[in-house]
């Protein structure tokens, strides 16, 4: 059967959804929404389709935050407004629905073992977690962490806050990151933590630039310490059951 091209009512005149008069909506004023294109009917390529020149794929482990077998998690490159977005992806080339049941079991017990870690930071109440995959094929899931009490940036918009919101001090940002390495390497894997020097505003590209990767110096009982002994907050989370 061929296939048919599926019509699609494009209104001339989109309503503005209920959500902008939400007080979690960050903006104000008038708006009017965009009109909607028709289809493109094929879809462009994401970037490193079928593990071709993927970006993540030749991505170390040194520009991750922590990384073991099978799984990584690596940090954006600067402070943002939320006290951490941390990313976790497969070491693997895989699409959501690639994974083998053994990764799709992981990725749950990853999913909540990195939510409670972000969730343990101080004044963290909520973590957002987030997978769209339209930029590149290869399995990457947002973990954005709400402060506690700033119920304007409860819910959808979160992502949006976290760029409009002043970026966080710098060494605040280290210290978030090296705690939540320190506690995946908790259970597997190593800890890469960030440096203790000042990240520099350089805008020369590159979504780790000015990050120089701390190797653990310690291992005891296969578990990795982070080098620098950077201040660990004290957790208020539930700690979890080991596996
Ligand atoms: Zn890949």
């Amino acid at each position: 059967m061929a296939e048919e091209q599926l019509p699609i009512y494009l209104p001339d005149d989109l309503r503005l959804p209920d959500f902008v008069r939400w007080p979690t909506f960050p903006f104000e004023g008038q708006f009017r929404v965009r009109p909607l294109q028709p289809s493109a009917g094929e879809e462009p390529p994401r970037q490193g389709e079928g593990g071709v020149d993927c970006a993540k794929c030749a991505a170390p482990d040194s520009e991750y935050l922590w990384a073991d077998e099978r799984w990584r998690v690596r940090a954006l490159g600067r402070p943002s407004g939320l006290p951490a977005v941390v990313v976790l992806e497969t070491r693997g080339h895989y699409d959501l629905g690639d994974l083998s049941n053994l990764l799709a079991a992981e990725l749950g017990v990853m999913t909540v073992r990195l939510e409670r870690g972000i969730r343990s930071l101080p004044n963290v109440v909520r973590v957002h977690v987030n997978r769209w995959g339209d930029g590149s094929e290869h399995l990457h899931v947002f973990f954005l962490a709400r402060p506690k009490g700033f119920l304007q940036l409860r819910g959808t918009f979160l992502s949006m806050w976290d760029d409009i919101l002043p970026p966080i001090p710098d060494h605040e940002w280290r210290e978030n990151l090296t705690f939540i390495a320190a506690w995946m390497s908790e259970y597997s894997g190593e800890a890469v933590a960030p440096p203790p020097t000042e990240w520099a505003p350089s805008g020369q590209g590159g979504a780790h630039q000015g990050r120089e990767p701390v190797r653990p110096a310690a291992e005891e009982s296969g578990r990795s310490v982070a080098a620098s002994e950077p201040p660990r907050p004290v957790r208020r989370g539930p700690r979890p059951a080991p596996h």
